[in-house]
């Protein structure tokens, strides 16, 4: 048993709410306090020389964090280890190729103020910190993470409300970053109340690694924080079935038994999900196990340095189809490219449609079978 789950029995047994606090906060802290927090922290790890030689290079560009447990997962035995692929630095993030972006999705041009990003009228980005409970070698924010760097401030968020405010059209608020479940409880509790009070905004949406990388963060505290007037949505990223452990599962009952829409996002990943094996388990397991539903396949973005994790659109478009076919719709996820310069996120396929002559189109059916479909559409 995990010490989570102990203390979850422990709570059965009629401690206060303080006491299971305590209780809660002391696991999760003790995860990150044994974890990578530094740097030099990886000296004490098995790396190979390459990956050593690296460190202080790639360190400077992007830092390296990682929580105990997370870092319990990695296999140092293989050296494509698909969890020490997401968090160890790879000499191979030296190797900036032409063409990589410091914003690959345009965050800073669509930012009328400062924290806030807002491309699509209905919803906007939220940036309540720019810091992370784990630090991903292939995050597309990984320029801003390191330039801004900052945590959480109530001042630093004053101009993004105010801009929320004053615009009806706004019904998301997307809480992303960084991590905002790497904050505390009480900055989240402020952050959530400030944004219930816009009567116009109808959903909150938070954009996590926690619950892969820290779920012990996942507290009874951190729930209450964020419920209140607004519809919660929790929008996991997992990225490989060996990333749904014990305690990941513990924190996902944890956010649906509080009635928040649990959603997972997954970023395409050479040698780390680029076969429709691993793909194909991780959303059965997201769904069948988690009751979270895969909601993005994200293509690799351009993010500098990651040319050794992208894979071909073609070969994604294949994983794609592949999945259609084997997993049942509420296991399935989108395919999509977010855009440079603001295109926002488009589904790549798979697409079914070959022609059209007329009314009459050619449909490839799951079988792969292409069928005649006649539109019979009445102009009365
Ligand atoms: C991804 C993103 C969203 C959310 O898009 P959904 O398709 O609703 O998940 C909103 N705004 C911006 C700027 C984004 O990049
Ligand atoms: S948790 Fe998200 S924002 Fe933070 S490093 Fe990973 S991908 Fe980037």
């Amino acid at each position: 048993m995990t010490p989570h789950l102990a203390g979850a029995s422990m709570d059965a047994a009629g401690m206060t709410a303080d006491d299971e606090r305590a209780h809660d906060d002391d696991a999760w802290q003790d995860d990150v306090r044994a974890g990578v927090r530094h740097a030099r922290d990886l000296d004490s790890l098995p790396l190979s020389p390459a990956e050593r030689a690296a460190v202080p290079e790639a360190a400077a560009r992007h830092k390296v964090r990682i929580p105990k447990t997370y870092l319990d997962l990695i296999d140092w035995s293989d050296p494509a280890d698909p969890i020490r692929a997401q968090v160890i630095p790879s000499p191979d993030e030296l190797a900036e190729q032409d063409g990589e972006l410091d914003d690959p999705i345009a965050d800073h041009e669509f930012s009328p103020v400062p924290r806030l990003t807002h491309r699509h009228a209905d919803r906007v980005l939220l940036f309540p910190t720019y810091q992370c409970a784990v630090y991903c070698r292939f995050c597309f924010r990984k320029e801003s993470l390191t330039s801004i760097g900052r945590g959480f401030s109530r001042e630093a968020l004053e101009p993004a409300f105010a801009y929320i405010e004053t615009h009806p059209e706004i019904r998301e608020v997307i809480l992303t970053g960084g991590d905002p479940l790497s904050l505390p409880d009480k900055a989240l509790a402020e952050i959530r109340a400030r944004i219930e009070a816009v009567p116009h905004v109808r959903l909150l949406r938070i954009h996590t690694r926690v619950p892969v990388a820290l779920p012990l963060r996942v507290t009874s505290g951190l729930v209450r924080s964020l419920q209140g007037r607004l519809m919660v949505t929790v929008v996991t990223h997992f990225n490989h079935a060996r990333e749904i452990t014990d305690a990941a599962e513990q924190a996902c009952r944890t956010l649906r038994q509080a009635g928040f829409v649990l959603l997972n996002q997954s970023v395409l990943l050479k040698g780390v999900n680029d076969t429709v094996e691993v793909l194909e388990e991780l959303c059965r397991e997201l769904m069948y196990r988690l009751g979270v539903k895969p909601y993005y396949l994200h293509h690799g973005d351009l993010a500098r340095g990651m040319a050794h994790r992208r894979t071909t659109i073609h070969q994604g478009q294949a994983l794609a189809s592949a999945l259609r076919a084997r997993l049942s719709g509420i296991c399935n996820p989108v395919y999509v490219l977010d855009l440079p310069d603001g295109g926002g996120k488009v589904p790549l396929g798979p697409c079914y449609v070959e022609a059209r002559d007329g009314e009459t189109w050619r449909i490839r059916g799951q079988d792969g079978e292409v069928r005649a479909y006649r539109e019979i559409v009445s102009d009365l």
